[in-house]
């Protein structure tokens, strides 16, 4: 970070990937009811804010920021209004966004933003909020942000805000496959609700989806993984469908879309694994970033 002013607080928040992802009709409100297998991934968002006499953002990364908001259509700055609303407080300082998820990726940078900033500007502020308060607040700025408040792994419900902590033992090991271009989610859903008009939501996960999920047993789980907006994805943008057989071709166990896409997420057998297929792809050409998924606490 470029700046000479002290940090007051700090926080981070993960990147996730939904190992599952059921998607319901849209209802009357135009949400679509969702059942998901999420998860947090090894790559941060980083917030870090800084004394200021009003509302502010940065961004700062290596990767291409140029489709993010710098202003109050950003998650984190709506975040801190938000935050400072329910406070009764002015929102004040400095937020510097320290970027590693890839923007509009699927993998909830956005979202992970909002929850770092609530987490640095609740510390910052001294806010004395219930879980369940938390949990509000960030619902209101997204349906992935209660999640990556959490950031461990849950099946997601509603529209992914009702979660249940799944606790997990083992890493797994994945190669996500960065696009060259963006999705916007609003039309992967819209597309979704044209190619699958009447779609039904299963209640449960798979059988045997937990169990290997909480093992980290990615053989038993790779025929398993799945994505109800896979196909309108690949439909909108049919590279990603290459992207699919490359990745699969590369020796991944399973090769998915993550979130709407349009990164692809690589499943691998250990750490070694996803190496060699991160390496087999770069050579290709791909975008490749390996990563693994977050352990739970208690797991
Ligand atoms: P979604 O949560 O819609 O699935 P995503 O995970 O695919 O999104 P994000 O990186 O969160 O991707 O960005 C989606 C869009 O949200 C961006 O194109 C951008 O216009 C907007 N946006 C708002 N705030 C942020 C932020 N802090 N970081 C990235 N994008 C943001």
């Amino acid at each position: 970070m470029a700046q000479s002013s002290p940090v007051v607080a700090s926080a981070r928040a993960p990147g996730k990937v939904n190992l599952g992802l059921w998607v319901g009709p849209v209802s009357s409100d135009g949400f679509h009811p969702l059942l998901t297998a999420f998860q947090a991934v090894d790559v941060w968002e980083e917030v870090h804010v800084i004394d200021a006499d009003d509302l502010q953002l940065e961004v700062v990364s290596d990767l291409d920021i140029s489709g993010v908001p710098l202003g109050p259509d950003n998650l984190a700055w709506r975040a801190a209004i938000l935050l400072a609303d329910h406070l009764g407080l002015d929102p004040r300082g400095r937020l510097v966004i320290d970027k590693s998820v890839p923007v509009a990726g699927g993998m909830a940078g956005g979202s992970a933003d909002a929850a770092a900033t609530l987490k640095a500007l609740g510390q910052h502020w001294r806010a004395d909020l219930s879980s369940a308060q938390w949990s509000e607040l960030a619902t209101q700025l997204g349906s992935d942000v209660p999640f990556c408040l959490l950031g461990t792994a849950a099946i997601g419900r509603g529209r992914g805000e009702q979660l249940d902590e799944v606790s997990v033992s083992s890493p797994l090991h994945l190669v996500m496959v960065q696009a060259d271009f963006a999705l916007s989610t609003a039309e992967v859903y819209r597309h979704y609700d044209q190619i699958h008009p009447g779609a039904t939501l299963p209640t449960e996960l798979p059988e045997g989806f937990v169990a290997a999920w909480q093992s980290g047993d990615a053989t038993a789980l790779a025929p398993l993984l799945h994505n109800d907006l896979e196909r309108a994805a690949c439909s909108l943008r049919p590279e990603i469908s290459e992207t699919l057989a490359a990745v699969e071709q590369a020796g991944a166990l399973r090769a998915i879309v993550s979130g709407s896409g349009p990164t692809v997420m690589g499943l691998a057998r250990d750490a070694d694994h996803a190496h060699d297929i991160a390496t087999t792809l770069g050579d290709s050409g791909h975008a490749v970033r390996v990563t693994q998924s977050l352990p739970t606490r208690s797991g």
